[in-house]
């Protein structure tokens, strides 16, 4: 599909409404601090909800019981948006981290994790025309940030 203009703050919106009733059920807070005047993206709008319900995810994974989602967007000088993901979950070991986004890595094969979902968002965020980059402490939590283009990039 032709890659289109799409407000973040929506999909956004599409995203969280399947996450609203288990966020309230481990009551974990979520703050959206998305601009109004935020230059649209430009991509698929069903992989832009892959890669955001992706993370989310995995993010709330890593939040068994309270915490905080925060969730920022902001203009950048390139034509991109840097979108940041960040939770007070557990945290990734410097070790894990270098893995995360090869298929199949997982730390919950027993909670029936099949390790896709990051390598899946890499290559969504790829086909985006985007980056996506991840810094984490243990214990302190971890933070996904994803540039995505505010026009259609040349090949
Ligand atoms: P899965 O969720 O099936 O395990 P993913 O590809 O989505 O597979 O994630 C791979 C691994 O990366 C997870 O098993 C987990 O160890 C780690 N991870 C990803 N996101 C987070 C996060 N927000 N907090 C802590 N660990 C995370
Ligand atoms: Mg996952």
């Amino acid at each position: 599909t032709a890659p289109v203009p799409l407000i973040l703050k929506s999909v956004l919106d599409e995203v969280l409404v399947f996450l609203i009733k288990e966020a309230q059920l481990k009551n974990i807070f979520i703050d959206i601090d998305v601009p109004d005047d935020l230059p649209q993206v430009v991509g698929n709008r069903g992989k832009l909800q892959q890669v955001l319900l992706n993370i989310v995810n995995n993010a709330f994974a890593a939040m068994p019981k309270d915490g905080r989602l925060s969730v920022s967007a902001q203009k950048t000088d390139d034509p991109f948006v840097r979108l940041d993901i960040r939770d007070s979950g557990c945290g990734i070991s410097p070790e894990n981290l270098k893995h995360i986004f090869e298929p199949f890595f997982s730390t919950k094969t027993n909670q029936g994790g099949t390790g896709l979902g990051l390598s899946i968002t890499y290559g969504l965020v790829q086909e985006l025309g985007g980056r996506i980059n991840v810094e984490s402490k243990v214990n302190e939590g971890t933070t996904f940030i994803i540039y995505l283009p505010t026009t259609t990039q040349k090949e």
